[in-house]
């Protein structure tokens, strides 16, 4: 099946219902509860000592560095953050060597929070608890499936692992807002520096659980959960997917069953897991050998003083710089602009009077590169002057943006490089001039027709001076010259 065909968005009258939960690794030296190095990429189990392996008689010691980087996501995402307790998720399976998880169940660090997506939707957060990794399984054999594989690795460098879960409340409504949510999530993640959040690495991973409604209607259908979303490719493709397979089911007059569900991507589809489980059967209680967080007022506001700048204000900021020069910036062009990390050098070049509206246009288009270290503030307003003054094109304008990226020049001396030095408005007038007198006839029509016929005819004159120039001199400019000489013309 081909990934390029794509099936039919779900159906108008189903309304869809999204929640998410995203673990992420903290970005510590060691794990959560003993001095083993949490690194990426290590020969499988050489980080690893008796309490990560789970040994009788080894004893957690929580990491402070742990807590105080899931306390500081937890005020980033508007948490209420306080006192929390460690508890036991008891259940098997061979890559948690303990038996149990260790986890936070009715009393997590953060509470109650929200993020703000560049669209302005704001989706709560329910809570962020800090838990420990699992180590990982490979199925060797049968395409690595564990169905049909052969037999099981275990590498326990990552069993462990400190991991914040952050759990959306299901106010998600469509694959590209779900999207947009992780996106969001990652940019407070990084500008936080609580996690690296390499989804390819494994260090952010999604679950979507998923559900539908009646369009209008405010009840909670039964849900599914999709485990381990790589991508943000695969997480839209599969909340499109799982969401038209239940408005099939409750169409049919069938239902979905609760239960966790894996993505397919080679096929497209999900296939079901385990019939989910209730929190009951977990047997959650709370660990003897941690002692309770208990964060005082002071912590929580230093947390508060540290907190850098988060995409949301910066998107503000950004707009507002924006507006202030006279324009607005789309939604769309602050978000990726934030992104990239070049909505300072944005805000700092209008503040030196470039126009907003072409250096915003300049930026998104031209500037998606990896490197635009040499890009300056005062060569950026310089470049959009020097468009906007007609001295160069729209397009030799974007071939300055690559040179000024790759050699930091100033745009004016490029220009005289590549042979873009500006027309003199004096050689420009020749020109024009020039055309007019080879094209008497057309310029007699040009000076008697009605507005449609001079703006067409207009189109042929500027058309004519572009090729005598070869594409250098700039179209307003010339506009403006036949305006002058048509008003003489006729006086
Ligand atoms: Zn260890
Ligand atoms: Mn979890």
């Amino acid at each position: 099946m081909s990934g390029t065909v794509r099936e039919p968005a779900l159906a108008p009258d189903w309304e869809l219902v999204v929640g998410l939960e995203v673990h992420v690794e903290l970005s510590t030296a060691s794990k959560l509860f003993c001095g083993c190095a949490n690194r990426f990429g290590d020969a499988p189990n050489t980080n690893v000592c008796p309490v990560c392996l789970g040994l009788p008689g080894s004893l957690p010691v929580v990491n402070a560095r742990a807590v105080d980087l899931a306390m500081r996501l937890g005020r980033a995402l508007g948490c209420t953050v306080g006192g929390a307790v460690f508890a036991r998720k008891n259940y098997f399976y061979p890559d948690m060597p303990k038996d149990y998880q260790i986890s936070q169940y009715d009393q997590p660090t953060s509470i109650d929070g929200s993020l703000e997506l560049p669209d302005g939707r704001r989706i709560g957060i329910e809570r962020a608890h800090i838990e420990e990794d699992t180590g990982k399984t490979v199925h060797i054999g049968g395409g690595g499936r564990i169905h049909d594989a052969d037999y099981a690795l275990i590498d326990y460098n990552r069993a462990g692992v400190p991991l914040v879960e952050i759990v959306s409340r299901p106010e998600i409504r469509s694959a590209e807002q779900a999207r947009s949510y992780v996106r969001e999530l990652r940019g407070v993640l990084l500008a936080t520096g609580v996690s690296d959040a390499r989804m390819e690495e494994g260090s952010m991973r999604v679950d979507a659980n998923v559900s539908v409604r009646p369009a209008g209607s405010d009840e909670l259908r039964t849900r599914c959960e999709i485990k381990n979303l790589s991508s943000l490719r695969s997480l839209g493709r599969a909340v499109e997917h799982e969401a038209r397979r239940h408005a099939a089911l409750w169409s049919d007059g069938d239902q979905p069953r609760q239960e966790t569900r894996h993505w397919d991507e080679a096929n497209g589809r999900t296939t079901p897991g385990r019939s989910k489980e209730d929190a009951d059967d977990y047997r959650y209680f709370q660990d003897p050998d941690l002692v309770p967080l208990a964060p005082d007022a002071a912590t929580v506001a230093a947390l508060d003083a540290a907190l850098p700048r988060l995409p949301a204000d910066r998107r503000s900021e950004l707009a507002a710089a924006c507006a202030a020069a006279g324009a607005a910036a789309s939604p769309e062009a602050a978000a990726l602009l934030v992104e990239r990390g070049q909505d300072d050098l944005v805000a700092a070049a209008l503040k030196a009077g470039a126009d907003p509206a072409v250096t915003v246009t300049r930026m998104v288009n031209d500037l998606a590169v990896e490197d635009w270290s040499k890009v300056t503030a005062g060569g950026l307003a310089a470049l959009v002057a020097l468009e906007t003054s007609g001295q160069v094109t729209a397009t030799q304008a974007k071939q300055l943006m690559a040179a000024m990226a790759e050699s930091g020049d100033a745009p004016e001396k490029i220009a005289e490089r590549l042979g873009f030095e500006a027309m003199s408005g004096a050689d420009l007038a020749v020109t024009v001039d020039e055309i007019i007198a080879g094209n008497a006839d057309t310029w007699q029509r040009y000076l008697s027709g009605d507005e449609a016929e001079r703006k067409k005819l207009a189109g042929f004159f500027t058309g004519q001076v572009m090729r005598a120039t070869k594409g250098r001199a700039d179209g307003a400019a010339v506009n403006r010259l036949l305006h002058e000489r048509s008003a003489r013309g006729a006086s």
